[in-house]
């Protein structure tokens, strides 16, 4: 993606390996330099090109005159003590604030990336979207969370969730580029496999995201089977509401043989009864999916609480109706590792 600094330059790190290979062709230069400063940008990870050691001096210069590369500034870094969670805070270069959590699975560190500063998507129960939308992030600003991340836990990330502050099919070109870089074999190449992207269901972008066929795991913010109760708690729901929704993930899943996985943060006396839960079966019954329970994580300026227990009540129900269900597993509980916490308390 094509963007600019303040001084007219193009942030480097934004372009596609195409994108940047076509500007240096443009510059007179054999096409495999290309290859050479993608793997500088993306794998390790330069932040001057003064550090491109194998690019003639003359050449570095030109770059330094056309091309910009943007950083991140760690502001604050939260550290579990309960796992090896750490929560980092970043401010980007027009002083907005972001979000990353650095998590890790049996399989690897996997880190949760912000997309949007803000958000409009206005779901009730989400710390992120109070203080309203500010802009959307650059390609750079996502894929730096990455890069910034690992370079200051010392720890390679090999997965990505897309559920931090934002909504990503709001931001729908600068993400799909997001994940051709981070997948690219001349740069960091992730594999999609590891990769998921959430969405409360934008559906027209569902649609469009299927035709890609990335590999990537779609996950739904379903939290209710319920148009009426899914209303209440998500503005999105009158949009696009259930039923359109779950027309549009079958043809995800038609399309692209990937399961989806269905995001359901329990709020009690909401969306936890039992009829909640025949109502869900009902909506999924014969869907490959996966359905993943999470009580709803308190934020102090809304009264929505629930509790493990009525989470394994709920799974329970799910089960005797013959549907499968996981609890998620609470990461970094102690430094309110969810959902855009840190950011509303450093922006007021
Ligand atoms: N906008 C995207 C991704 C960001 S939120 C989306 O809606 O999917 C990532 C997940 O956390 C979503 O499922 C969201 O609904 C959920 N979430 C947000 N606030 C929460 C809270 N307080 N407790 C539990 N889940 C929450």
């Amino acid at each position: 993606m094509l963007c600019f600094d303040q001084n007219g330059k193009i942030d480097i790190l934004s372009l596609r390996f195409d994108e940047l290979e076509a500007k240096i062709v443009e510059l007179g230069e054999k096409k495999f330099r290309a290859k050479q400063i993608f793997t500088w940008l993306h794998v390790r990870n330069a932040r001057n090109f003064s550090e491109m050691t194998d690019i003639s001096a003359q050449l570095r210069i030109r770059l330094e005159e056309m091309f910009c590369i943007k950083s991140l500034f760690e502001v604050k870094r939260l550290e579990s003590c309960t796992d090896n969670t750490v929560k980092y805070l970043y401010e980007l270069a027009d002083g907005n604030h972001i979000e990353s959590v650095l998590m890790e699975y049996e399989h690897g560190n996997t880190i949760c990336v912000s997309t949007q500063v803000g958000c409009k998507m206005g779901c009730r129960f989400c710390a992120s979207t109070i203080a309203g939308y500010k802009r959307d992030l650059t390609v750079s600003e996502i894929l730096l969370q990455i890069y910034e991340s690992q370079r200051l836990s010392g720890r390679k990330i090999g997965g990505a969730v897309l559920m931090g502050i934002g909504e990503p099919l709001d931001n729908y070109d600068n993400v799909v580029d997001f994940l051709r870089i981070i997948s690219c074999e001349q740069g960091m190449n992730m594999s999609l496999r590891h990769v998921s992207v959430s969405t409360c269901g934008i559906v027209p972008r569902i649609y469009e995201l299927a035709e890609l066929k990335l590999g990537i795991t779609l996950s739904i913010s379903l939290h209710s089977a319920n148009n009426k109760s899914r209303s209440e708690i998500m503005p999105i729901n009158d949009k696009y509401d259930i039923s359109e929704l779950i027309a549009a993930c079958r043809h995800y899943f038609a399309v692209t043989g990937r399961r989806i996985s269905f995001e359901y943060s329990l709020i009690s006396g909401h969306n936890d009864s039992e009829n909640d839960a025949k109502q869900l079966a009902r909506l999924l019954s014969g869907f490959t999916c996966h359905i993943n329970l999470i009580p709803v994580n308190k934020i102090k300026e809304r009264d929505f609480h629930s509790d493990r227990k009525s989470a394994y009540r709920f799974q329970k129900y799910l089960q005797d109706l013959g549907m499968n269900a996981t609890v998620r597993r609470t990461l970094g509980a102690d430094i309110d590792a969810a959902c855009g916490q840190l950011r509303r308390e450093y922006e007021i």
